[in-house]
């Protein structure tokens, strides 16, 4: 009797067994299809996107497409024949500016060398303006700027930009040069203070971009000596007033060497660019700003 009920128990538990056994099996079947269809999807994801690459977000690609309309300026001036000797090099950028003084005495073999070493640079557009230093480009400018763009005519590539109270459109910005400032001894350039060189400011058009002077305007950026307290300010007072009225969006310059630096003032940001110090050593830097959501064009220049 114990055996023959052991034995139907037996039989019983062998039945309840084989179920177990047939149930777990549907569990792993189940268990290895699921792992088998997220193991897809991940190796479908990892295929749709570059390993080790987060994919970008909304925000991040309208960010990276604004970005890409910002456009780099590059200041520079009063290089004074030693643009070889500079401590920092010109970093790269979709303008480059020189505000005047790219030579000691304006001569031939300068323009001329000055010229190369511009046009060596790799920014797309290059603008500049003469200074008291630059005699050539006033008692010559024909020749010099044959020699500052070495026979290039037209748009050609890599062409300098020069202004000389007038405007180029360049990138789609607006930038105007003038190279004149108050009687310096008995330099290139020279306009009395007072209505003759208010004349020349007097030209300067409302609504541009970027203003390039050699000189200063009065108050700002334009000592030789500026942590000596009783040092003079040597800027022009008309220059100011004129940019008062045209508001350009940066206003460049340089001339007084001791001024270098930049200064946002109500709607203008002053920068002067002066690469050498008051001992004629190139020891400042390219000054850089980074214009955002300017619409990028190519230069529609005017002749100079
Ligand atoms: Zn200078």
């Amino acid at each position: 009797m114990t055996k023959a009920r052991s034995s139907s128990r037996s039989a019983g538990d062998y039945e309840e067994s084989k179920v177990c056994k047939l149930w777990q099996s549907v569990c792993r079947a189940a268990k290895f299809l699921f792992w088998l269809s997220a193991g897809n999807l991940l190796l479908l994801r990892s295929k749709l996107r570059p390993h080790g690459v987060r994919c970008a977000t909304r925000t991040e690609t309208q960010n990276q497409e604004s970005k890409s309309k910002s456009m780099k300026i590059v200041f520079i001036s009063d290089t004074h024949d030693q643009h070889g000797e500079m401590i920092t090099q010109v970093p790269d950028g979709d303008i480059l500016i020189h505000a005047g003084d790219a030579t000691m005495l304006g001569r031939m073999n300068e323009i001329s060398a000055f010229g190369l070493w511009f046009r060596s640079l790799p920014h797309k557009h290059k603008v500049f303006v003469a200074g008291n230093h630059d005699w050539m480009f006033q008692k010559n400018r024909t020749m010099a700027l044959q020699l500052l763009n070495n026979g290039i005519v037209g748009d050609g590539q890599g062409k300098i930009i020069y202004l000389e109270d007038n405007m180029a459109e360049v990138a789609g910005l607006k930038i105007y040069g003038s190279p004149w400032q108050p009687t310096f001894f008995d330099w290139a350039f020279n306009l009395d203070r007072g209505d003759a060189i208010k004349r020349k400011w007097d030209l300067i058009p409302e609504g541009i971009d970027i203003l390039v002077t050699h000189g200063p305007p009065m108050g700002i950026h334009d000592q030789s000596f500026p942590h000596m307290p009783e040092d003079k300010h040597l800027g022009d007072q008309d220059l100011m007033d004129a940019v008062e009225r045209a508001k350009p969006k940066i206003h460049v310059f340089g001339h007084i060497h001791g001024g270098y630096g930049k200064t946002q003032y109500v709607n203008t940001l002053f920068i002067n660019a002066a690469i050498c110090n008051e001992a004629y050593k190139p020891v400042n830097a390219p000054i850089v700003i980074e214009i955002a959501d300017a619409e990028v064009a190519e230069v529609k220049g005017e002749e100079a």
